[in-house]
């Protein structure tokens, strides 16, 4: 029996950059689902195993409700991670990704992990790399470019996610 410690992390971007497609791809075939009746909204639970513990994930996708900025906080509320995601072929879903940072960074939890994930990274790249890993570098934030189509890197983005989560647990308890 391998300890293990359960997260909550919510995806939140401008509508169609592919939030609910990425957490699709991830768990698909191999998760629990749960719905929430009083919000509307949903989560999907996967367990990422590591050599020496477990990490559950408590996946809130935002079921389009996010467009209704003054109902996101509910969704972010208690979020120890945050993927901000937008289309690498669409520039002004990157000026909107930089409106959640700022949102997150003023209202969400203290100390939240945040992933800026250049989704759709199969298409044409409108929003240049360099320019949007710098901003990263700058705030403190992973960049990481990833396609629900082709599956590139959405894995790794949520287990890295995960690794970062161990990182935090640990440090707490060295404390
Ligand atoms: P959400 O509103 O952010 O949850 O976005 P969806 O997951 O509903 O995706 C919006 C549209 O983008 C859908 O038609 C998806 O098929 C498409 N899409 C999502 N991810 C990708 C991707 O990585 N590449 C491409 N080409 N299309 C994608």
């Amino acid at each position: 029996e391998l300890p293990f410690i359960q997260k909550k992390m919510v995806l939140l971007g401008d509508s169609s950059v592919g939030k609910s497609s990425l957490v699709f791809k991830f768990v698909k075939d191999q998760f629990f689902e749960n719905q929430e009746p009083t919000i509307g909204a949903s989560f999907l639970t996967k367990t990422i195993r590591f050599s020496t513990h477990e990490v559950k994930l408590q996946i809130w996708d935002t079921a389009g409700q996010e467009r209704y900025e003054s109902l996101a906080p509910m969704y972010y509320r208690g979020a120890s991670g945050a993927f901000i995601v937008y289309d690498i072929s669409s520039p002004p879903t990157f000026q909107k990704a930089k409106f959640w940072i700022k949102e997150l960074l003023a209202n969400g939890e203290s100390g939240v992990i945040i992933f800026l994930v250049a989704n759709k990274s199969d298409l044409e790249h409108k929003v240049d790399s360099v320019m949007a890993s710098k901003f990263c570098e700058e705030n403190g934030l992973f960049y990481i470019e990833t396609s629900a189509k082709t599956g590139n890197n959405v894995v790794p983005v949520f287990e890295e996610m995960a690794k970062q989560f161990e990182y935090t647990s640990q440090s707490k308890e060295n404390e």
